[in-house]
């Protein structure tokens, strides 16, 4: 067998392994990376195969190839046992890179949920793709534990964490560890609406979130109101109006992804999508949601009350850390780690949306993996060094796409070409290039410039 590479998607984190090819995009297993066509292009975000980066690591190893785990703890954990919470692509990294390093460590991974595997960044372009809820599915959870040789509790909700006892109670019973990974991500931001159809509103955090949106969209619906015209909230509006859908979009901010765009491409961007047919209400809130008939009715804070059918809700993320923060650990608006990935209890890893390394929260798929890198090595007792750095934003959107690295300096000198139908803005700190904002044709150099800039 011929050794496979792996090569990885910065802007998404999808990673083309040449032992599994991309059968969606019609390559079959065993395609070599210089066999991909070169029209090719990323399922999630579609960057373009010049755009992957290989990964420095050894191929994943096939599960009949690997020595067996000591471990058949039916679940319960052991002193030797590294247990994981949750079950995203951050669990899955850790107990895929601790694997990689070592055969045979038992892992144990706990999750609240059916533990099934899918890209998450997927979830706001499926519908135009014509991807369904299972379609997304890569592998499930007994599946992907049996590839990686470790154990995996679904539909096990941790309760509490004794870092002293090394102990975690679950509402089926208790499980020991030796060393705890928190992976337990971030949910949507609730926001204060009053009226009778408040609980009707949807947050796609997950894929069961996501099968629910999507079984109420085979009733008769036609209007279609997110709330939020961020990353999240702006991606599922073009998806949505390409779908068919009537969409208006409600935020209290004067344009889309301020935190992420400089108003002039923005602008450009808010107007790319209102030919498509996105409606936007900036400067506004809705402050209630009520039922009347079959129809929904949105009052905005202005007084103005719209009709819909579904409302979506994309405010924000918020770290999860409620467990950590009853535990004991250190928690700010994520839990805190250092550059290991250790919160202020030793034994316990953070990663992913729920953890922050110097002040720093990137709820983005970029940092995952080298956060999940720097547990394994941990763990394995050859410790590195997790340095944290803007990560590389994909914005989804196919008719206006756009490619992100926001610069860690506040205050860059800035030089911006513009064209009739890009944007070209490069952030400098005095002659180095430290990010950029590229929109439509420009955004196809992203990825090279990123690796540029990041030293990769
Ligand atoms: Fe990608």
């Amino acid at each position: 067998m011929p050794d496979y590479r792996r090569w990885i998607c910065d802007a998404c984190g999808y990673i083309y392994e040449e032992a599994k090819g991309d059968p969606d995009s019609g390559l079959p297993p065993g395609t070599l990376y210089e066999d991909i066509p070169q029209d090719w292009m990323c399922p999630l975000c579609g960057l373009t195969k010049a755009d992957l980066r290989l990964l420095p690591d050894q191929p994943v190893k096939t599960a009949a190839s690997r020595a067996p785990a000591r471990n058949a703890s039916a679940g319960k954990g052991s002193a030797d046992t590294l247990v994981i919470v949750g079950a995203g692509i951050a669990a899955w990294s850790v107990a895929e890179e601790v694997r990689n390093l070592d055969a045979e460590r038992p892992i144990l991974i706990v999750t609240a949920c059916e533990g099934i595997s899918y890209p998450k960044p997927a979830l706001s372009t499926a519908f135009a793709h014509g991807k369904s809820a299972d379609d997304l599915i890569d592998n499930d959870a007994q599946g992907k534990a049996a590839e990686l040789n470790i154990e995996i509790r679904t539909q096990t909700r941790v309760i509490k964490i004794d870092p002293v006892k090394k102990r975690l109670t679950t509402a089926r019973g208790g499980i020991q560890y030796g060393q705890l990974v928190l992976a337990l991500g971030a949910r949507q931001r609730e926001l204060p609406i009053s009226g009778n159809a408040a609980d009707k509103i949807f947050r796609i955090n997950d894929l069961a979130a996501y099968r629910k949106f999507r079984q109420q969209l085979q009733a008769p619906v036609r209007h279609i109101t997110i709330l939020g015209a961020g990353l999240i909230g702006t991606e599922f509006s073009e998806d949505l109006t390409a779908g068919g859908y009537s969409v208006t979009v409600v935020d209290p901010a004067p344009y889309p992804m301020p935190s992420l765009l400089p108003e002039q491409v923005a602008r450009r961007l808010e107007s790319r999508l209102s030919q498509n047919g996105v409606q936007w209400l900036f400067g506004k809130t809705v402050e209630s949601l009520d039922s009347g008939g079959d129809k929904l009715r949105a009052t905005l804070s202005d007084g103005v009350a719209i009709e819909t059918d579904l409302v979506l809700s994309a405010a924000g993320l918020v770290a999860n850390t409620q467990l950590a923060e009853k535990a004991g650990l250190a928690v700010n608006r994520g839990i805190v780690v250092d550059h290991q990935m250790r919160s202020s209890v030793a034994s316990i890893y953070a990663l992913g949306d729920c953890a922050e390394v110097d002040g720093r929260l990137d709820a983005y798929i970029e940092p995952i993996r080298r956060q999940a890198t720097t547990i394994a090595q941990d763990v394995v007792g050859q410790p590195s060094h997790y340095q944290p750095r803007s990560p590389l934003v994909r914005v989804k959107t196919p008719s206006f796409p756009l490619t992100v690295c926001l610069p860690a300096n506040t205050n860059p000198n800035l030089i911006s070409s513009v064209s009739d139908n890009d944007d070209r803005i490069e952030y400098y700190d005095g002659t180095q290039v430290v990010g950029f904002v590229l929109s439509n044709e420009q955004s196809r150099s992203g990825a090279g410039l990123y690796q540029k800039i990041a030293g990769l």
